[in-house]
Parts: C-alpha cells; structure tokens; sequence
C-alpha cells in the first residue's frame, strides 16, 4: 500500500498512474462501514484498478464548540486496517488548506435542512474538502454510506452541477445487530448510552410499521417516533424529519420516496440515521 501526505505528491502519482481509480473519502477512526465501502469500490475499481481511501479530519465542517480537538484519530490502526483490505493508496494529507483560502464550495438547496440547519456551515465544508479530493486523485468513482445520507445527496449534486466526471455510489448503511449504525463516533457513548443507543433505529422501524399498514400522515408518524426516543434514558433529539429522499424537502403526507432522518444526541454524543419508509 502506498501512503501519500501531501498534496504535491497525490498529484504527481495521479500524473504516473495508469488504470482506473476509486476513492473511499473518511475522516479515519476506520469501521466495518468504512469496511463495506472499501469493498464496494473494489469490485468498481476490478483487481488491477486502484482503491484509494483518504483519511482527512476536516476542520471545515465542524462548527465551532464541536468535537473537532477529540475526534479520535488512530494513525497506526488505521494504517493496517487499509493495508488489510487490500487499498492500494491511503491519502492522509498534512497540507490540505492555504491558510489564506478563500474560495468555497456552497450547496443552497440539499443543505438548507436536517443537519445543513442543525450545522451551520458544515455541507459547505463537506463539499469544499470533497471537491479538493475528487481534483487531487481524479478518481473514476468515489463511494460515500447512506448513512449520512443528505451528504451523500448533495456531493451527487455537486458531482452534477459542478461537472465532476465522477461517479458516485452510495452504500447502504452497515449496522451492528442490535441495529446502531456503525459510526466513528460510536466510541464516545460509556455503557448506558451504548445500550440506549439502538432506540434511533428502534424509533424508525416502528414508523415504518406503521407506514407500511397505512398511516401516512406525517406528524403522526414523528409523534410516534418522538416517544419512542423519549422512552430511552439520556436521548434528546436534535430533529426528526420525513423528508423526499429526491430533494430533501419535508412532507406532510407520506407518498413514494419518502425517508426518515434524525439526529439525536445520546448524552454529549449526536447520533444520526435515517431509513427509507416508501
Ligand atoms: P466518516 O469517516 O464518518 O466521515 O465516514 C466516511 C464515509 O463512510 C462516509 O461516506 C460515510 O457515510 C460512510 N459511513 C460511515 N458509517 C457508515 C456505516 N455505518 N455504513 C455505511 N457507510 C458508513
């Protein structure tokens, strides 16, 4: 596996490499998600492609008071676990900002709601990183988890809008059994917030239930959901929405395409998940 940290050499090996490269962004902290992903651009990139994962605590998008100092950051595991599934370039860029920057990448529509509202600032910083990255290793395709799935729709449109010849694939969200989506994050919760935590998935299953026996009527389906994640000791919710999973925009009535989305912090850690309802 080839490491590169700086920017200067990530372009000079796009400039000599040959064949097709697939690129897995994270910000490191490596799970069976990331896992999946990886494997996902494997079977993109074939046997004798190139699998890149970048590993970039962006500080971009995390707001200010946010957990941007303890974010955890294993470099030596993190390595090997690259190394291990079989990724033939791990990016981990020392340089990626001039300190005098000053142009941005901005998405005004996808971002407005769900977390883009809770974070101010931070798909602005998503997408700039991104749209680095995607300049940097030129790659074919990049993947991204539906698990942070407004992400995943607004670097679609940014791939879009902004002509990035670029596929974007989306992976569906990897969870541990008891249904807590797997998250860099996870390790923050002590033992009682790790046994309160599957109450996200918990809540959108039971909305589901209820969607596919007939109740279509959106606040209906939020109340229900609020009571559920009321019921879990330490849960508060940032936001519950029913949104069209095409342009994010809340509905009053379930209809096809609908998904749920939430965010709920479980003690001091925010959690976030969604699940398609329609
Ligand atoms: P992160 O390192 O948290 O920024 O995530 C990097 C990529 O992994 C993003 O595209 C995430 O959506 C994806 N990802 C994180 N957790 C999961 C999961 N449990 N299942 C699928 N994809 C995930």
């Amino acid at each position: 596996m080839k490491i590169i940290e700086s920017t200067d050499a990530a372009q000079r090996h796009v400039r000599e490499r040959t064949g097709k490269s697939v690129l897995v962004p994270t910000m490191g902290a490596l799970h069976r998600g990331h896992l999946e992903l990886i494997r996902v651009a494997r079977e993109y990139a074939g046997r004798d492609g190139e699998v890149a994962v970048s590993i970039f605590v962006n500080p971009l998008q995390f707001e200010p008071g946010s957990d941007f100092e303890k974010y955890p950051r294993p470099e030596s595991t993190d390595e090997k676990f690259c190394a291990d599934a079989g990724v033939n370039l791990l990016f981990r860029p020392r340089d990626m900002y001039f300190e005098d920057r000053s142009v941005y990448v901005d998405e005004t529509q996808l971002s407005a709601g769900l977390c883009g509202a809770a974070r101010r600032g931070h798909f602005r910083g998503v997408c700039t990183v991104v749209a680095k990255l995607f300049n940097l290793l030129a790659p074919a395709a990049a993947v991204f988890g539906e698990k942070d799935y407004q992400q995943l729709a607004i670097i679609r449109r940014m791939a879009r809008d902004l002509n990035f010849s670029i596929e974007i694939i989306g992976v569906p969200t990897v969870r541990e059994a008891d249904g807590l989506a797997l998250s860099s994050r996870n390790q923050y919760l002590d033992t009682d917030e790790r046994a309160a935590a599957p109450v996200l998935y918990q809540s959108m299953l039971r909305v589901k239930e209820l969607a596919d026996r007939g109740e279509n009527s959106v606040s209906k389906l939020i109340d229900v959901a609020r009571s559920v994640i009321a019921s879990a000791k330490g849960a508060r919710i940032d936001y519950i929405s029913i949104v069209d999973a095409e342009n994010l925009q809340p509905l009053e009535t379930l209809r096809p395409n609908a998904l749920i989305a939430l965010a709920v912090f479980i003690g001091k850690t925010r959690l976030i998940d969604n699940l398609r309802l329609t």
